[in-house]
């Protein structure tokens, strides 16, 4: 299982900006605001509800949800700058999609 200790989420549309370099838009890290960043890995964070909260085809469970019934995708991010650790997460809540982004502990920090 992955650490779940978060310390910061936010919208999703404040790490989504328009590059003029390259013409559209691309995702930027939270932390420090750089347009390099690679995906580090994609999994299900399962939900809580054994009812409601199926796997995700094709990508690994490593998570419990934080109290939401449904299960969710989660992206890793890691920027090039300065190697910040984060996460894109959409959160299945009964026919809504939620999405933000989050800045868990970074590694060396407590
Ligand atoms: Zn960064």
């Amino acid at each position: 299982m992955i650490s779940t200790i978060r310390e910061a989420e936010g919208p999703l549309n404040r790490v989504i900006h328009h590059s003029e370099g390259f013409g559209t838009t691309v995702l930027c890290c939270p932390v420090c605001g750089n347009d390099y960043n690679h995906v580090q890995r994609g999994y299900a964070r399962i939900g809580t509800d054994n009812r409601e909260n199926g796997t995700v085809a094709g990508l690994p469970v490593l998570e419990v949800g934080h109290g939401w019934r449904r299960s969710a995708v989660v992206i890793e991010f890691r920027c090039e700058g300065y190697e910040h650790l984060w996460r894109v997460v959409f959160q299945q809540h009964k026919g809504v999609e939620f999405c933000w982004y989050e800045i868990p502990e970074q590694e060396g920090e407590k």
